[in-house]
């Protein structure tokens, strides 16, 4: 691909989320708030919301890089606790923290948690009636690859939802954002994890990732139709979706 991807090796990529993650696994819910002012709870509830699941039960939803659980315990309560979710993550302590949160919650029997990438998903084809990722793919070194993996495991007539920072698209906001970003979130990262390297890093996966119209058209690519997004705060997140049909 040609989106910037080239100066950074593919596991090297990896390796340097993995030791981010590795490190805010148990400060997670805190990073997220601070960096995005308390906003990605916003879109993680709209995310679901039009997902809408249904209140029956049989319904198989994968959270891709679903971390400590922040999606999962959405489509539960929104399926009216009828849904069954795996969430699959690369990291294990991210896992972990997720799989300590369902046990306190009692809900270990409709969550279970699979320690995978998202580039090779351990799972039969036609599996899931939804697949979702939230703030995942923009880390995943092979986007294609896992976009091929999400198809492949969605039954006919299954929903693929896609939430990732994207590009703001109004002027003035956009400054405010790129001081933010650039200046405020690799300060909160030595703050609160002690090192603000990785965050750099994170700040630059944000820029490199392509913009909306480019990722819907990647999607297109990977088999899904009626491909959509919505902007959600001005394009500071967007969320995609596609089915597959
Ligand atoms: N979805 C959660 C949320 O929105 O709160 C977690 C998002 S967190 C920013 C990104 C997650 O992607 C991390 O838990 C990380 O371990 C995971 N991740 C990174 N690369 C991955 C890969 N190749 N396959 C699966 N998960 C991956």
């Amino acid at each position: 691909t040609s989106y910037g991807y080239e100066t950074v090796g593919e596991g090297e990529k990896q390796g340097r989320v993995n030791a981010v993650f590795d490190r805010v696994a148990s400060r997670y819910d805190l990073m997220n708030d601070l960096m995005s002012a308390g906003l990605h709870r916003v879109w993680k509830d709209n995310m679901v919301a039009a997902l809408n699941p249904p209140r029956k039960r049989g319904y198989r939803a994968l959270d891709v890089a679903g971390g400590t659980g922040d999606i999962a315990f959405r489509i539960l309560k929104s399926s009216g606790g009828q849904a069954h979710v795996t969430v699959l993550d690369v990291n294990g302590a991210m896992l972990a923290e997720g799989q300590g949160r369902a046990d306190k919650r009692g809900l270990s029997d409709k969550i279970d948690f699979v320690e995978a990438n998202a580039e090779e998903l351990p799972f039969e084809a036609r599996s899931f009636d939804a697949v979702t990722i939230a703030f995942g793919i923009r880390n995943v070194p092979r986007i294609e690859v896992a976009l091929g993996e999400a198809y492949r495991v969605l039954r006919r007539g299954g929903r693929f939802l896609c939430l990732e920072f994207s590009r703001v698209d109004v002027p003035f906001l956009e400054q405010a954002y790129e001081q933010w970003s650039f200046h405020a979130i690799p300060r909160i990262g030595r703050l609160v994890a002690g090192d603000e390297e990785p965050y750099r890093y994170l700040v630059e996966s944000i820029r490199k990732f392509p913009s909306q119209g480019d990722f819907a058209s990647m999607i297109e690519r990977a088999g899904f139709e009626r491909v959509r997004y919505t902007n959600y705060s001005g394009g500071i997140a967007a969320l995609h979706s596609g089915w597959k049909l």
